[in-house]
């Protein structure tokens, strides 16, 4: 299995990673995308000490929507600390975790899609796949990767919580979609509908821990070992058995995320 999405690095893991990184193993964990917040020095540094301990083990870097407003004054300053990460570590495959969002409005409106844009242009430059978040922003996260990515950017919505419309869109424009224990969640209607729509050379999936523990573990601290639960319901969605979605997803990642 590969989980594309997990904050290995978080404070989180900081207690026992050594066990949380031996449960993936054994649950047949191959590969894992840590994703790395770039304007957080001590979880960045913990990332270059993760990196090297398992070598199915790919990093992001970026700025995260939420953090935005640090860059308020200049966007570009966010452009050039994630060049910089990328540069500087030997495990980076994609920029991300970056985009918008509009439900929680952690920094203004304005600023995230500026520093949505400069890294989206970072990554039209540097030839690197994107982790897309976002959420009740569908048309601006769009409009800025058709305006900024110039239609060669690729990359992934990340937990995908939107619509089936929104999914068609990403498709579309010849992105991933990936789901994460959110598919799991009896209410989760929309996104299971979303999910049924995605052609199968797109589908991915992840855990998005310490975040987002599918049924039964929901609301504890989530990692990568329970990724077989969202795996599985999406396999029952879309009428596969696990070991095909399985196989079809380790091939969608490959051909996004570089070895
Ligand atoms: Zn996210
Ligand atoms: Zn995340």
């Amino acid at each position: 299995m590969i989980d594309s999405h997990a904050h290995l690095a978080d404070e989180a893991f900081v207690p026992d990673l050594d066990a949380v990184l031996s449960r993936a193993r054994a649950a047949g964990l191959e590969a894992i995308l840590c994703v790395v917040d770039a304007t957080d020095a001590e979880e960045t540094a913990r990332a270059d000490r993760l990196a090297p301990r398992w070598d199915g083990i790919r990093t992001t870097a970026g700025v995260h929507p939420h953090r935005a407003g640090a860059f308020a004054a200049r966007p570009d300053a966010a452009k050039d600390l994630v060049a910089a990460r990328l540069a500087a570590d030997p495990a980076a495959r994609a920029i991300g975790e970056i985009g918008l969002d509009y439900h929680y409005d952690l920094a203004p409106r304005g600023v995230q899609r500026d520093v949505f844009a400069a890294q989206v242009a970072l990554a039209r430059e540097t030839g690197r796949p994107v982790v897309i978040h976002t959420r009740e922003a569908d048309e601006d996260t769009m409009a800025i990767l058709r305006r900024e990515g110039g239609g060669c950017v690729r990359g992934v919505f990340h937990c995908f919580s939107g619509d089936r419309r929104l999914a068609e869109g990403a498709v579309e424009l010849g992105f991933h979609v990936s789901f994460s224990g959110l598919l799991t969640f009896p209410k989760a209607w929309t996104i299971r509908d979303a999910a049924a729509a995605v052609p199968l050379e797109r589908l991915l999936v992840e855990t998005d821990a310490p975040y987002l523990a599918p049924v039964p573990h929901r609301g504890r601290r989530n990692e990568p070992a329970w990724l077989a639960l969202t795996l599985q319901a999406l396999a029952g969605l879309r009428g596969l058995d696990r070991l095909a979605l399985e196989d079809r997803v380790r091939l969608n990642y490959r051909a996004l995320v570089a070895p």
